[in-house]
Protein backbone atom coordinates (compact mmCIF):
# COMPACT_ATOMS: atom_id res chain seq x y z
CA UNK A 1 0.00 0.00 0.00
CA UNK A 2 1.01 3.73 -0.38
CA UNK A 3 2.60 3.22 3.49
CA UNK A 4 5.51 1.41 1.88
CA UNK A 5 9.29 3.03 1.92
CA UNK A 6 11.28 2.34 -0.84
CA UNK A 7 15.04 0.98 0.02
CA UNK A 8 18.65 1.23 -1.96
CA UNK A 9 19.98 -1.95 -3.32
CA UNK A 10 23.79 -2.06 -1.32
CA UNK A 11 24.85 -5.34 -2.48
CA UNK A 12 23.83 -8.47 -5.00
CA UNK A 13 24.84 -11.81 -4.05
CA UNK A 14 23.49 -14.10 -6.96
CA UNK A 15 19.38 -13.93 -6.41
CA UNK A 16 19.70 -11.94 -2.87
CA UNK A 17 20.06 -8.11 -2.74
CA UNK A 18 20.87 -6.82 0.49
CA UNK A 19 18.96 -3.32 1.08
CA UNK A 20 19.46 -0.25 2.86
CA UNK A 21 16.49 1.35 4.58
CA UNK A 22 17.67 4.70 6.52
CA UNK A 23 21.45 2.61 7.44
CA UNK A 24 19.37 -0.37 8.20
CA UNK A 25 20.62 -3.44 6.27
CA UNK A 26 17.66 -5.93 4.95
CA UNK A 27 18.17 -8.91 2.66
CA UNK A 28 15.41 -9.80 -0.27
CA UNK A 29 15.27 -12.14 -3.06
CA UNK A 30 15.57 -11.08 -6.54
CA UNK A 31 14.04 -12.10 -8.96
CA UNK A 32 13.87 -8.99 -11.49
CA UNK A 33 16.37 -9.36 -14.23
CA UNK A 34 17.17 -5.69 -14.45
CA UNK A 35 18.06 -4.59 -10.58
CA UNK A 36 21.71 -3.78 -10.07
CA UNK A 37 23.83 -1.62 -7.03
CA UNK A 38 22.39 1.44 -6.67
CA UNK A 39 18.76 0.89 -7.67
CA UNK A 40 15.55 1.44 -5.40
CA UNK A 41 13.45 -1.29 -5.15
CA UNK A 42 10.11 -1.87 -3.14
CA UNK A 43 10.43 -5.58 -1.51
CA UNK A 44 7.62 -7.50 0.58
CA UNK A 45 7.82 -10.53 2.12
CA UNK A 46 11.57 -10.86 1.21
CA UNK A 47 10.74 -10.91 -2.20
CA UNK A 48 11.72 -7.89 -4.67
CA UNK A 49 8.61 -6.40 -6.27
CA UNK A 50 9.37 -3.45 -8.10
CA UNK A 51 11.89 -1.03 -8.94
CA UNK A 52 11.60 2.85 -9.35
CA UNK A 53 13.12 5.38 -10.58
CA UNK A 54 15.99 7.11 -8.06
CA UNK A 55 14.12 10.78 -8.27
CA UNK A 56 11.11 9.38 -7.32
CA UNK A 57 12.28 7.29 -4.49
CA UNK A 58 14.60 10.28 -3.39
CA UNK A 59 11.12 11.89 -2.91
CA UNK A 60 9.75 9.37 -0.96
CA UNK A 61 12.28 9.10 1.04
CA UNK A 62 12.65 12.68 2.08
CA UNK A 63 8.90 12.25 3.52
CA UNK A 64 9.91 9.61 5.26
CA UNK A 65 13.63 10.15 7.04
CA UNK A 66 12.45 12.06 10.10
CA UNK A 67 9.34 9.90 10.63
CA UNK A 68 11.50 6.51 10.50
CA UNK A 69 13.90 7.22 13.31
CA UNK A 70 10.63 9.02 15.09
CA UNK A 71 8.23 5.91 14.75
CA UNK A 72 11.35 3.92 16.16
CA UNK A 73 11.38 5.67 18.95
CA UNK A 74 7.86 5.62 19.50
CA UNK A 75 7.70 1.77 18.94
CA UNK A 76 11.08 1.08 21.17
CA UNK A 77 8.93 3.24 23.85
CA UNK A 78 5.78 0.69 23.72
CA UNK A 79 7.73 -2.91 23.77
CA UNK A 80 9.89 -1.88 26.51
CA UNK A 81 9.70 -4.80 28.78
CA UNK A 82 10.30 -5.08 32.85
CA UNK A 83 9.65 -7.72 34.47
CA UNK A 84 10.48 -6.53 37.99
CA UNK A 85 8.61 -4.19 40.03
CA UNK A 86 4.70 -5.51 39.91
CA UNK A 87 3.56 -7.27 42.24
CA UNK A 88 3.18 -10.12 39.79
CA UNK A 89 2.92 -14.11 40.44
CA UNK A 90 6.03 -15.73 40.89
CA UNK A 91 5.45 -18.39 38.30
CA UNK A 92 4.39 -15.91 35.60
CA UNK A 93 7.39 -13.95 36.18
CA UNK A 94 9.77 -16.88 36.17
CA UNK A 95 7.24 -18.01 32.95
CA UNK A 96 7.78 -14.81 31.32
CA UNK A 97 11.25 -14.52 32.35
CA UNK A 98 12.68 -17.64 30.31
CA UNK A 99 10.08 -16.09 27.38
CA UNK A 100 11.45 -12.78 26.80
CA UNK A 101 14.80 -14.83 26.56
CA UNK A 102 13.63 -17.25 23.25
CA UNK A 103 13.86 -20.25 25.97
CA UNK A 104 12.26 -23.53 25.85
CA UNK A 105 8.81 -23.53 27.77
CA UNK A 106 7.20 -26.92 28.81
CA UNK A 107 3.37 -27.92 27.47
CA UNK A 108 2.30 -27.16 30.88
CA UNK A 109 3.63 -23.54 31.04
CA UNK A 110 1.69 -23.10 27.58
CA UNK A 111 -1.58 -23.53 28.67
CA UNK A 112 -0.98 -21.62 31.95
CA UNK A 113 -0.42 -18.93 29.79
CA UNK A 114 -3.55 -19.42 27.70
CA UNK A 115 -5.19 -20.11 30.92
CA UNK A 116 -4.23 -16.51 32.49
CA UNK A 117 -7.51 -14.36 33.55
CA UNK A 118 -6.21 -11.85 35.72
CA UNK A 119 -6.21 -8.51 33.60
CA UNK A 120 -2.35 -7.74 35.02
CA UNK A 121 -0.84 -11.01 34.61
CA UNK A 122 -2.23 -10.63 30.72
CA UNK A 123 -0.69 -7.60 30.76
CA UNK A 124 2.75 -8.75 31.13
CA UNK A 125 2.31 -11.62 28.94
CA UNK A 126 0.93 -9.34 26.21
CA UNK A 127 3.91 -7.14 26.78
CA UNK A 128 6.54 -9.83 26.57
CA UNK A 129 5.46 -10.78 23.29
CA UNK A 130 5.73 -7.36 22.16
CA UNK A 131 8.86 -7.42 23.21
CA UNK A 132 9.83 -10.35 21.33
CA UNK A 133 8.52 -8.97 18.26
CA UNK A 134 10.35 -5.59 18.40
CA UNK A 135 13.21 -7.87 19.54
CA UNK A 136 12.97 -9.81 16.05
CA UNK A 137 11.08 -7.47 13.74
CA UNK A 138 12.12 -4.06 14.68
CA UNK A 139 9.10 -1.43 13.98
CA UNK A 140 8.36 -3.33 10.54
CA UNK A 141 4.86 -3.99 10.06
CA UNK A 142 3.33 -5.34 6.71
CA UNK A 143 0.26 -4.61 4.54
CA UNK A 144 -1.19 -6.82 2.12
CA UNK A 145 -4.64 -6.11 -0.04
CA UNK A 146 -6.73 -9.49 -0.52
CA UNK A 147 -9.38 -9.67 -3.39
CA UNK A 148 -12.14 -11.98 -2.84
CA UNK A 149 -12.28 -13.26 -6.39
CA UNK A 150 -15.66 -15.50 -6.13
CA UNK A 151 -17.86 -16.84 -3.30
CA UNK A 152 -18.61 -20.11 -4.88
CA UNK A 153 -17.67 -22.98 -3.14
CA UNK A 154 -17.62 -26.81 -3.69
CA UNK A 155 -16.90 -27.51 0.38
CA UNK A 156 -19.27 -27.93 3.32
CA UNK A 157 -17.02 -26.68 5.94
CA UNK A 158 -19.63 -26.89 9.14
CA UNK A 159 -18.47 -23.09 10.34
CA UNK A 160 -18.36 -21.19 7.10
CA UNK A 161 -20.74 -18.79 5.64
CA UNK A 162 -20.10 -19.51 2.22
CA UNK A 163 -20.03 -23.04 2.14
CA UNK A 164 -21.85 -25.42 -0.53
CA UNK A 165 -24.27 -26.22 2.82
CA UNK A 166 -26.14 -22.04 2.24
CA UNK A 167 -28.30 -22.36 -0.86
CA UNK A 168 -29.23 -19.22 0.21
CA UNK A 169 -26.93 -17.15 -0.56
CA UNK A 170 -26.10 -15.06 -3.86
CA UNK A 171 -23.01 -16.54 -5.53
CA UNK A 172 -20.33 -14.26 -7.45
CA UNK A 173 -17.50 -14.79 -9.21
CA UNK A 174 -15.67 -11.90 -10.75
CA UNK A 175 -14.10 -11.97 -14.36
CA UNK A 176 -10.79 -11.96 -15.52
CA UNK A 177 -10.77 -8.11 -16.30
CA UNK A 178 -12.40 -7.37 -12.69
CA UNK A 179 -9.88 -8.89 -11.10
CA UNK A 180 -7.52 -7.23 -12.86
CA UNK A 181 -8.69 -3.97 -12.72
CA UNK A 182 -9.14 -4.62 -9.19
CA UNK A 183 -5.25 -5.52 -8.93
CA UNK A 184 -4.44 -2.25 -11.09
CA UNK A 185 -6.12 -0.24 -8.66
CA UNK A 186 -4.65 -1.73 -5.77
CA UNK A 187 -1.12 -1.70 -7.08
CA UNK A 188 -1.26 1.53 -9.04
CA UNK A 189 -3.89 3.90 -7.37
CA UNK A 190 -3.26 2.87 -3.82
CA UNK A 191 0.47 1.18 -3.54
CA UNK A 192 -0.49 -2.17 -2.32
CA UNK A 193 2.85 -4.13 -2.76
CA UNK A 194 0.99 -7.86 -2.09
CA UNK A 195 -1.99 -8.68 -3.20
CA UNK A 196 -3.80 -12.08 -1.87
CA UNK A 197 -6.10 -13.60 -4.53
CA UNK A 198 -8.74 -15.84 -2.68
CA UNK A 199 -12.23 -17.57 -2.81
CA UNK A 200 -14.10 -20.37 -2.19
CA UNK A 201 -12.84 -23.52 -3.52
CA UNK A 202 -14.24 -22.89 -7.24
CA UNK A 203 -14.14 -25.03 -10.09
CA UNK A 204 -16.00 -22.46 -12.11
CA UNK A 205 -12.16 -20.99 -12.46
CA UNK A 206 -10.06 -23.99 -14.41
CA UNK A 207 -6.18 -23.73 -13.55
CA UNK A 208 -5.18 -22.32 -17.11
CA UNK A 209 -7.87 -19.36 -16.30
CA UNK A 210 -6.17 -19.04 -12.59
CA UNK A 211 -2.58 -19.05 -14.16
CA UNK A 212 -3.37 -16.75 -17.06
CA UNK A 213 -5.05 -13.93 -14.14
CA UNK A 214 -1.77 -14.50 -11.82
CA UNK A 215 0.28 -14.10 -15.11
CA UNK A 216 -1.22 -10.81 -16.12
CA UNK A 217 -1.44 -9.08 -12.52
CA UNK A 218 2.18 -10.41 -12.38
CA UNK A 219 3.11 -8.71 -15.40
CA UNK A 220 0.95 -5.74 -15.79
CA UNK A 221 0.86 -4.62 -11.85
CA UNK A 222 4.18 -5.96 -10.33
CA UNK A 223 2.80 -7.16 -6.20
CA UNK A 224 3.76 -10.09 -4.51
CA UNK A 225 1.02 -12.74 -5.24
CA UNK A 226 -0.62 -14.96 -2.85
CA UNK A 227 -3.13 -17.26 -3.98
CA UNK A 228 -5.93 -18.91 -0.87
CA UNK A 229 -8.02 -20.82 -4.13
CA UNK A 230 -8.18 -24.29 -1.43
CA UNK A 231 -6.97 -27.56 -2.45
CA UNK A 232 -6.12 -26.68 -5.99
CA UNK A 233 -4.02 -29.92 -6.75
CA UNK A 234 0.07 -30.46 -6.28
CA UNK A 235 0.26 -29.67 -10.42
CA UNK A 236 -2.09 -26.35 -9.74
CA UNK A 237 0.37 -25.28 -7.08
CA UNK A 238 3.36 -25.96 -9.79
CA UNK A 239 1.44 -24.33 -12.22
CA UNK A 240 0.98 -21.13 -10.12
CA UNK A 241 3.88 -20.82 -8.74
CA UNK A 242 5.58 -20.69 -12.25
CA UNK A 243 2.97 -18.19 -13.03
CA UNK A 244 4.58 -16.33 -10.48
CA UNK A 245 2.18 -16.29 -7.72
CA UNK A 246 5.16 -16.88 -4.33
CA UNK A 247 2.94 -17.45 -1.86
CA UNK A 248 -0.08 -19.66 -0.27
CA UNK A 249 -2.52 -18.40 2.29
CA UNK A 250 -4.14 -21.99 3.30
CA UNK A 251 -5.04 -22.76 7.27
CA UNK A 252 -5.31 -26.21 7.99
CA UNK A 253 -8.07 -24.75 10.31
CA UNK A 254 -6.99 -27.25 13.34
CA UNK A 255 -4.38 -30.21 14.05
CA UNK A 256 -6.62 -32.23 15.66
CA UNK A 257 -7.97 -34.85 12.85
CA UNK A 258 -10.61 -36.13 14.67
CA UNK A 259 -12.12 -32.43 15.29
CA UNK A 260 -10.95 -31.55 11.68
CA UNK A 261 -13.48 -34.56 10.30
CA UNK A 262 -16.55 -33.44 12.54
CA UNK A 263 -15.65 -29.53 10.73
CA UNK A 264 -14.90 -30.87 7.26
CA UNK A 265 -17.08 -33.82 6.62
CA UNK A 266 -16.40 -34.06 3.00
CA UNK A 267 -12.28 -33.10 3.34
CA UNK A 268 -9.22 -35.10 4.07
CA UNK A 269 -6.56 -33.60 7.14
CA UNK A 270 -3.58 -35.17 5.27
CA UNK A 271 -4.57 -33.66 1.73
CA UNK A 272 -4.43 -30.16 3.32
CA UNK A 273 -1.41 -30.90 5.04
CA UNK A 274 -0.40 -32.62 2.26
CA UNK A 275 -0.90 -29.00 -0.06
CA UNK A 276 1.24 -27.22 2.60
CA UNK A 277 4.34 -28.93 2.81
CA UNK A 278 4.39 -29.83 -1.17
CA UNK A 279 3.64 -25.65 -1.46
CA UNK A 280 6.90 -24.79 0.71
CA UNK A 281 8.77 -27.46 -1.07
CA UNK A 282 8.02 -25.35 -4.25
CA UNK A 283 9.16 -22.09 -2.97
CA UNK A 284 5.73 -20.92 -1.41
CA UNK A 285 5.57 -18.62 1.60
CA UNK A 286 3.20 -20.22 3.60
CA UNK A 287 0.37 -18.38 5.38
CA UNK A 288 -1.26 -20.63 8.02
CA UNK A 289 -2.60 -21.36 11.08
CA UNK A 290 -6.01 -22.26 12.21
CA UNK A 291 -9.74 -21.36 14.18
CA UNK A 292 -9.85 -20.44 17.39
CA UNK A 293 -13.31 -21.29 19.49
CA UNK A 294 -13.83 -23.75 17.52
CA UNK A 295 -16.82 -26.10 19.42
CA UNK A 296 -15.17 -28.88 21.54
CA UNK A 297 -11.89 -27.09 20.97
CA UNK A 298 -9.29 -27.45 24.29
CA UNK A 299 -6.18 -25.24 24.84
CA UNK A 300 -3.75 -28.48 24.13
CA UNK A 301 -5.52 -28.70 20.25
CA UNK A 302 -4.47 -24.07 19.97
CA UNK A 303 -0.93 -25.47 21.27
CA UNK A 304 -0.53 -28.01 18.97
CA UNK A 305 -2.26 -25.66 16.16
CA UNK A 306 0.91 -23.43 16.85
CA UNK A 307 3.55 -26.26 16.83
CA UNK A 308 1.86 -27.67 13.68
CA UNK A 309 1.97 -24.37 11.47
CA UNK A 310 5.45 -24.02 12.76
CA UNK A 311 6.59 -27.65 10.97
CA UNK A 312 4.52 -26.23 8.01
CA UNK A 313 7.22 -23.72 7.90
CA UNK A 314 4.92 -20.73 8.30
CA UNK A 315 6.00 -17.54 7.30
CA UNK A 316 2.97 -15.66 8.27
CA UNK A 317 0.42 -17.03 11.17
CA UNK A 318 -2.81 -16.80 10.49
CA UNK A 319 -5.09 -17.33 13.75
CA UNK A 320 -8.52 -15.62 14.41
CA UNK A 321 -11.76 -16.41 15.81
CA UNK A 322 -14.41 -18.91 14.85
CA UNK A 323 -17.79 -16.89 14.61
CA UNK A 324 -20.74 -18.59 13.59
CA UNK A 325 -23.03 -17.75 10.82
CA UNK A 326 -26.62 -18.18 10.86
CA UNK A 327 -26.89 -20.06 7.80
CA UNK A 328 -24.37 -23.41 8.77
CA UNK A 329 -24.93 -25.85 11.27
CA UNK A 330 -22.80 -24.13 13.96
CA UNK A 331 -25.28 -21.35 14.08
CA UNK A 332 -25.86 -22.30 17.48
CA UNK A 333 -22.61 -22.09 19.03
CA UNK A 334 -20.94 -18.62 20.60
CA UNK A 335 -18.17 -17.03 18.81
CA UNK A 336 -14.57 -17.03 20.04
CA UNK A 337 -13.34 -15.03 23.19
CA UNK A 338 -11.56 -11.73 21.65
CA UNK A 339 -8.98 -12.35 24.65
CA UNK A 340 -8.24 -16.17 23.70
CA UNK A 341 -7.22 -15.11 20.50
CA UNK A 342 -5.27 -12.51 21.98
CA UNK A 343 -3.88 -14.81 24.04
CA UNK A 344 -2.92 -17.20 20.88
CA UNK A 345 -1.18 -14.75 18.88
CA UNK A 346 0.87 -13.57 22.21
CA UNK A 347 1.97 -17.80 22.64
CA UNK A 348 2.74 -17.73 18.75
CA UNK A 349 5.01 -14.85 19.08
CA UNK A 350 6.44 -16.77 21.89
CA UNK A 351 6.85 -19.95 20.43
CA UNK A 352 6.31 -19.66 16.79
CA UNK A 353 9.56 -18.89 14.75
CA UNK A 354 10.67 -15.58 15.52
CA UNK A 355 11.41 -14.64 12.01
CA UNK A 356 7.65 -15.08 11.16
CA UNK A 357 5.08 -12.79 11.03
CA UNK A 358 1.69 -12.78 12.86
CA UNK A 359 -1.40 -11.49 11.09
CA UNK A 360 -4.22 -9.31 12.66
CA UNK A 361 -7.19 -11.14 10.73
CA UNK A 362 -10.38 -8.83 10.09
CA UNK A 363 -12.64 -11.79 12.07
CA UNK A 364 -10.70 -10.26 15.17
CA UNK A 365 -11.34 -6.68 14.49
CA UNK A 366 -14.92 -8.18 13.77
CA UNK A 367 -15.57 -9.22 17.34
CA UNK A 368 -13.84 -5.83 18.58
CA UNK A 369 -13.18 -2.23 17.10
CA UNK A 370 -9.92 -2.34 19.57
CA UNK A 371 -8.69 -5.59 18.23
CA UNK A 372 -6.18 -4.36 16.01
CA UNK A 373 -4.50 -2.61 18.12
CA UNK A 374 -4.02 -5.17 20.81
CA UNK A 375 -3.48 -7.57 18.80
CA UNK A 376 -0.24 -5.43 17.23
CA UNK A 377 0.95 -4.76 20.71
CA UNK A 378 0.98 -8.45 21.89
CA UNK A 379 2.60 -9.89 18.97
CA UNK A 380 1.03 -9.46 15.92
CA UNK A 381 2.99 -7.04 13.14
CA UNK A 382 0.88 -7.80 9.83
CA UNK A 383 -2.37 -6.65 8.52
CA UNK A 384 -4.74 -7.18 5.21
CA UNK A 385 -6.86 -5.25 4.05
CA UNK A 386 -9.97 -5.50 1.78
CA UNK A 387 -9.55 -4.51 -1.69
CA UNK A 388 -12.26 -6.50 -3.40
CA UNK A 389 -15.17 -4.21 -5.28
CA UNK A 390 -17.38 -3.05 -2.65
CA UNK A 391 -20.61 -4.46 -4.31
CA UNK A 392 -19.49 -8.17 -3.94
CA UNK A 393 -18.63 -7.74 -0.44
CA UNK A 394 -21.52 -8.39 1.37
CA UNK A 395 -21.82 -11.67 -0.79
CA UNK A 396 -18.32 -13.02 0.95
CA UNK A 397 -19.88 -13.54 4.04
CA UNK A 398 -18.09 -16.68 5.69
CA UNK A 399 -19.51 -14.83 8.77
CA UNK A 400 -22.06 -11.82 9.46
CA UNK A 401 -20.81 -8.23 10.26
CA UNK A 402 -17.36 -8.41 8.58
CA UNK A 403 -15.60 -5.26 9.65
CA UNK A 404 -14.75 -2.66 6.63
CA UNK A 405 -16.90 -4.89 4.85
CA UNK A 406 -18.78 -1.33 3.46
CA UNK A 407 -14.99 0.53 3.65
CA UNK A 408 -13.90 1.62 0.83
CA UNK A 409 -10.02 1.06 0.19
CA UNK A 410 -8.85 4.81 1.05
CA UNK A 411 -10.88 4.60 3.95
CA UNK A 412 -9.72 1.43 5.59
CA UNK A 413 -5.63 2.72 4.50
CA UNK A 414 -6.39 6.01 6.29
CA UNK A 415 -7.53 4.35 9.38
CA UNK A 416 -4.71 1.72 9.23
CA UNK A 417 -1.79 4.51 8.87
CA UNK A 418 -2.98 6.23 11.85
CA UNK A 419 -3.25 3.01 13.67
CA UNK A 420 0.23 1.81 12.71
CA UNK A 421 1.55 5.08 13.15
CA UNK A 422 0.48 5.89 16.78
CA UNK A 423 2.27 2.53 17.36
CA UNK A 424 5.64 3.79 15.75
CA UNK A 425 5.16 0.98 13.16
CA UNK A 426 6.96 1.26 9.68
CA UNK A 427 6.08 -0.55 6.28
CA UNK A 428 9.54 -2.35 5.69
CA UNK A 429 8.64 -6.19 6.31
CA UNK A 430 12.11 -7.33 5.42
CA UNK A 431 14.16 -9.66 7.77
CA UNK A 432 16.68 -7.57 9.67
CA UNK A 433 20.40 -8.21 8.77
N1 LIG B 1 -11.14 -21.75 -0.06
C1 LIG B 1 -9.99 -21.29 0.59
C2 LIG B 1 -9.50 -22.30 1.61
O1 LIG B 1 -10.03 -23.37 1.65
O2 LIG B 1 -8.56 -22.00 2.34
C3 LIG B 1 -10.08 -19.91 1.16
C4 LIG B 1 -11.43 -19.38 1.49
S1 LIG B 1 -11.96 -19.76 3.13
C5 LIG B 1 -13.56 -19.04 3.12
C6 LIG B 1 -10.98 -18.63 4.09
C7 LIG B 1 -11.01 -18.83 5.58
O3 LIG B 1 -12.22 -18.36 6.12
C8 LIG B 1 -10.89 -20.21 6.10
O4 LIG B 1 -9.55 -20.64 6.17
C9 LIG B 1 -11.58 -20.15 7.47
O5 LIG B 1 -10.66 -20.25 8.54
C10 LIG B 1 -12.26 -18.78 7.46
N2 LIG B 1 -13.66 -18.88 7.90
C11 LIG B 1 -14.66 -19.53 7.29
N3 LIG B 1 -15.79 -19.47 8.04
C12 LIG B 1 -15.49 -18.78 9.16
C13 LIG B 1 -16.21 -18.41 10.33
N4 LIG B 1 -17.49 -18.74 10.49
N5 LIG B 1 -15.57 -17.70 11.28
C14 LIG B 1 -14.29 -17.33 11.11
N6 LIG B 1 -13.55 -17.66 10.03
C15 LIG B 1 -14.13 -18.38 9.07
Amino acid sequence: MCYAIPGKVEKIEANTVIVDYFGEKRKAFNELAQVSIGDYIYAQGGFVVSKISSSEAQNILSVWKEEFFELQEVDLRLSRLSLGGKAADKRLLEILDRASQSRELKDNELSYLLGLKDNSALELFYKTANFLRQKYHKNSCCVHGIIEISNYCRKACRYCGISSNNKELKRYRMTKDQILESAREAVEVYGFKSLVLQSGEDPGYSIEELVQIVREIKERFPALIFISFGEIGISGLEKLYQAGARGLLMRFETSNPALYQKMHPDMDFNSRIEHLRKAYALGYLILTGGLIGLPGQDKDDIINDIYLAKDLHAEMYSFGPFIPHPATPLAGHGPARVEDVIKTLALVRVIGEPNAKILVTTALETLSNQAARSSLLAGANSLMLNVTPLSYRPFYSIYPNRAHQSEDISTQIESTISLLRSLGRAPTDLETL
